[in-house]
């Protein structure tokens, strides 16, 4: 049966392939007693055997794409699944109580679970009970005959539709096999669509029904440029969508031209084209596709994928690594954003109403002062390995950036007082993603060096839209003149003061709202790598002169989104 889905066109291209679904498994089962001994204890034997060959599969795939450090997981799963003692109680279950093999499963894992839990004080035996609930989640499915699904398990080309993509999820796609992705919930900033556009896979999410609608083996066509998704495609369809993909790869090869070039418009005016990255590993995407700069390194991810906090010594590899990477071009790295949908289990931050509203970002850092320091240090010392920017996320008052602002040049005074070099000069910025901020930005441009404006946010704060759901997705607006009206209040306080503002949210990269930001005068764009050489091409064909009237009359002749976009597409597309 063919079927059409809407969603969020979250990141470009056309993707064909088998589907795959990334969901929970169904594990339910009937417990029985009065059962034949010897064969649940064949069936256990024989669903761990295949739960051992199953993890050690995972570890050495681990192994490969996310390294030695990410597989230690799976060296633990792997010692629990071959643990004498656990699966000897089990057996010993079986035959004193005559009751099934998932039965006995689940009565000695919950056993082992509860009594290691209860043991608050040793981190490390509380860490094995999670891995006793993973291995027996594994060893279930084998004796229902159930799949479970794993990113990392993926071996063919698939488009993989799930409910929803953790970015540690979407951070074990391989591009290689995963040709797109589909999900039920999300919008076109959630971290999971971010990290798509970085791996250039074309995606759609927020549909709110793919997961009801595929089955694993289904054809699935993904318009990750407009946003839709078919299932089991007729002859017709297929070839029209084929014909589609080859007209997006032609596009792509004419903008690859551009690698090299200048971003200038047709009257002159050159802007910033740079690059969002979350790893070092991003940084070979960032110059292929020509970036002049890293306009914003999201670190978290650093402590994301980690067990633990990344010491001093991993960040400031990491940090070093970057800014050799763009030799001498300028990297704005922004510090640790954790919160809203960006968790970090080991730092077990309280269950709150609206985590995108709570403690977050600089509020953490401000009372981890440990914590922040210790990257603040590593970010100092890796500084005269490039042109280093520092910035701070989610600033809502001056007097957080002026205690960031502090303890920076406190660790620093330290660093130099130990001799260890430190650049002179770097530029310390803020994001500007709270409306407070932007409403005061002419007070913060006196202070600051920079402002980055970050419309993820900013534009979920403003509109009172979370960014992560669709069913409010469509008051998430970037070309709300509310929301251009800010930008303009934000860039001309900056200039007054002879600073410079970027923007790196995603309306960054937007092809309607670049056009306005070039009138507006944004001095730096930053944005996903796979959209910089089609925003070079569209500045190309644009005057700085004509923009500045465009966006003037945006903002002060339209009332709504709709008229800001017909205004635009008259004037440029
Ligand atoms: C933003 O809010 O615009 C931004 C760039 O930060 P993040 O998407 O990481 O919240
Ligand atoms: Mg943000």
């Amino acid at each position: 049966m063919v079927d059409q889905l809407k969603g969020i066109a979250a990141s470009d291209g056309i993707a064909i392939a088998k589907a795959y679904l990334l969901t929970e498994p169904d594990l339910s089962y009937d417990r029985l007693d009065q059962v034949d001994v010897a064969v649940e204890e064949k069936r256990l034997d024989d669903a761990v055997e295949q739960t051992v060959s199953q993890i050690s599969e995972i570890r050495d795939t681990a192994k490969e794409r996310l390294g030695a450090d990410e597989a230690k997981v799976f060296d633990a799963h792997l010692m629990v699944a071959q643990d004498p003692e656990w699966i000897g109680q089990m057996k010993s279950t079986i035959q004193s109580q005559a009751i099934n093999a998932e039965a006995a499963l689940q009565d000695v894992s919950s056993m082992f679970i509860t009594l290691f839990e209860g043991m608050e004080d040793n981190p490390y035996m509380q860490e094995r009970a999670a891995d006793i609930r993973d291995v027996s989640k594994r060893i279930l499915a084998n004796l229902l005959g159930v799949r479970i699904p794993s990113p990392a398990s993926i071996k063919d080309e698939v488009v993989v539709i799930a409910h929803d993509l953790t970015p540690s999820d979407t951070a074990q796609l391989d591009r290689r096999y995963v040709k797109g992705f589909v999900t039920n919930i999300g919008g076109r900033t959630s971290h999971s669509a971010i990290m798509a556009r970085s791996l250039e896979i074309p995606a759609v999410v927020g549909t709110q029904s793919v997961v009801a609608a595929v089955k694993d083996g289904d054809l699935v066509i993904v318009d990750g440029l407009e946003g839709d998704v078919i299932v089991n495609p007729d002859q017709a369809t297929l070839d029209s969508y084929k014909a589609k993909a080859e007209e997006f790869e032609r596009l792509r090869q004419e903008w690859a031209k551009l690698v090299n070039a200048e971003t200038i418009t047709k009257d002159g005016k050159h802007f910033e084209l740079a690059a969002n990255i979350g790893t070092p590993k991003d940084l070979s995407g960032a110059l292929e596709n020509g970036a002049e700069a890293i306009g914003l390194y999201r670190t978290e991810f650093l402590y994301m994928d980690s067990a633990e906090f990344p010491t001093e010594e991993e960040q400031f590899k990491a940090y070093k690594a970057v800014l050799e990477g763009m030799e001498g071009k300028p990297v704005v790295v922004r510090t640790m954003d954790i919160g809203g949908d960006k968790e970090l289990p080991y730092l077990q931050l309280p269950e709150e109403m609206n985590p995108f509203l709570g403690y977050r970002a600089i509020r953490i850092c401000l009372h981890e002062p440990e914590m922040f320091r210790t990257q603040l240090r590593a970010l100092l010392r890796a500084s005269v390995y490039g042109r280093l920017r520092i910035m701070f996320p989610m600033i809502a008052t001056l007097s957080e950036f002026r205690s960031a602002k502090k303890m920076l040049e406190e660790e620093k005074a330290k660093l130099v007082s130990e001799g260890v070099p430190v650049a002179e000069g770097i530029e310390v910025g803020i994001m500007i993603e709270i409306p407070a901020a932007a409403v005061l930005a002419h007070q913060f441009a006196k202070e600051v060096d920079f402002f980055s404006i970050g419309t993820n946010d900013l534009i979920q704060y403003t509109m009172a839209a979370d960014r992560m759901n669709q069913g409010v997705s469509y008051l998430y607006q970037p070309y709300n003149p509310s929301i251009l009206s800010l930008v303009r209040h934000v860039i001309e306080s900056a200039h007054k003061e002879g600073k410079w503002a970027g923007m790196c949210g995603e309306m960054a990269g937007d092809q309607i709202a670049v056009p306005l930001l070039v009138g507006l005068g944004l001095d730096e764009f930053s944005m996903s790598a796979s959209s910089i050489l089609k925003t070079r091409s569209l500045m190309a064909k644009l005057s700085q002169a004509e923009m500045k009237e465009l966006a003037h009359k945006a903002i002060e002749e339209c009332t709504t989104v709709e008229e800001v976009v017909a205004l635009v597409e008259k004037a440029v597309h």
